[in-house]
């Protein structure tokens, strides 16, 4: 039998490491493990790096109550932690009467969920703002803001190991067999090399792996209700010759299992448009550079002036979406099978799971810590 610990976490994103230090505050002995060479190396460091208010998601459900507390708690850590970010706010805005329509019943809905303060503008005052806007109706979030997510990481990462966690790359999880009362768990380095570690409790954290990984645990295929279905984001780069926006983040209304291609200026104020939705069979991370034209068209919908030679290919990310192409809402997943006494699945953790990671990490922690 290899070491004994009191809880291991697979998964070195910013939603793995969050319970890793949420239960490294509570048990002594935490391990992350993750098959990549350092972390956050999957949809953590691919993604918009916006800190959610809550608008958007059903009343009751997980996204809006984790988000919303998660903003909290984001903007407090980072204060703490002296982790780059800002209260930048956002404006989502409607072109068009139906747009309108629909924005005025998301403000309506985010007031009613207490996402924070919110203010509706009409056209014109929005384009006092931002001159180069069209648009018939805006929405102000002011809470909304970004992020450094490499800090965040690198600051979860560094209060796991002041508090004796460890964390312990290019290994995965392999297989988990069930002790007398604890969990044995197999892994295997970038090497070959094969380890045991034993304990009484495991977070799947995998994000797009989280459902091979809930295998690897023995959970059998009868309780893995869940399906998911990669959904690939890529931004582009906005040059010197896009047209000037002074907000940080301008949102159009969500469409197509996304919120929308938006505009973000991030920490340092590089500015992007996307992500764009795209369900995809196999992992690829290489952006599409015949997809400017169709950037440029979303974009052009309220920031008029755009072109496709203003935008560069820059990266993407992949969604681990637990709704296909038809859409619908799939909340987030927190399962603690009865089969597994101490396990924790996270499924589907999309946006706003950056956000909301250490509200996530918090509920774990109660849960099995
Ligand atoms: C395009 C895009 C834009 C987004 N924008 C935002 C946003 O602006 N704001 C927001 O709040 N959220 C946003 N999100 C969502 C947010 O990024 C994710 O919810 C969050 O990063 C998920 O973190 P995670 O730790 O669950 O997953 P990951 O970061 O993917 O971590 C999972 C880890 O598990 C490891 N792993 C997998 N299998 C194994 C194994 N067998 N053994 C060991 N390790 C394993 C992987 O290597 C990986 O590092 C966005 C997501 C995408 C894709």
């Amino acid at each position: 039998m290899g070491d004994e610990v009191d809880a291991v976490v697979i998964g070195a994103g910013v939603v793995g490491l969050a319970c890793a230090h949420e239960l490294s505050r509570r048990l002594d002995t935490v391990v992350v493990i993750d098959r990549e060479v350092g972390p956050g190396r999957e949809i953590s460091s691919r993604n918009s790096g916006v800190v959610h208010a809550g608008i958007y998601y059903p009343r009751n459900s997980l996204k809006t109550k984790l988000c919303i507390e998660g903003r909290k708690r984001l903007y407090a850590w980072c204060e703490a932690h002296e982790v780059p970010h800002a209260h930048t706010g956002k404006l989502i805005v409607a072109t068009n009467a139906e747009d309108e329509a629909r924005l005025r019943k998301i403000a309506r809905h985010a007031h009613d969920v207490g996402a924070g303060e919110l203010r509706l503008m009409s056209g014109e005052e929005a384009r006092a703002d931002e001159p180069e806007l069209r648009c018939a109706l805006a929405l102000h979030s002011p809470e909304s803001g970004v992020v450094d997510v490499h800090e965040l990481i690198a600051s979860l990462v560094r209060e796991i190991h002041e508090a004796d966690g460890a964390t312990v790359y290019q290994t995965a999880l392999k297989e988990v067999e069930r002790a007398a009362d604890s969990w044995v768990i197999r892994t295997t380095d970038t090497m070959g090399r094969e380890a045991e570690l034993e304990t009484a409790r495991i977070v799947n954290a995998a994000g797009l792996s989280a459902i091979d990984v809930a295998r690897a645990t023995g959970l059998p295929d009868w309780e893995i209700p869940w399906r998911l279905y990669p959904c690939k984001g890529s931004y582009f780069a906005l040059g010197s010759g896009a047209p000037k926006t002074r907000n940080s983040l301008i949102y159009p209304l969500p469409e197509g299992g996304g919120l929308g291609v938006h505009i973000t200026a991030d920490i340092s104020g590089a500015r992007r448009a996307g992500p764009d939705a795209e369900f995809i069979d196999k992992i690829d991370y290489t952006v599409d550079e015949s997809r400017a034209e169709r950037f440029a068209a979303a974009v052009a919908r309220y920031l008029p002036a755009i072109r496709p030679e203003h935008l560069t290919p820059d990266y993407s990310g992949i969604r681990p979406k637990l709704v296909g192409p038809e859409g619908g809402f799939a909340d987030f997943v927190l399962a603690q099978p009865t089969s597994q006494p101490g396990v924790v699945h996270l499924i589907g953790i999309e946006s706003p799971g950056l956000t909301a990671a250490l509200a996530i990490g918090a509920r774990v922690s109660t849960i099995i810590g």
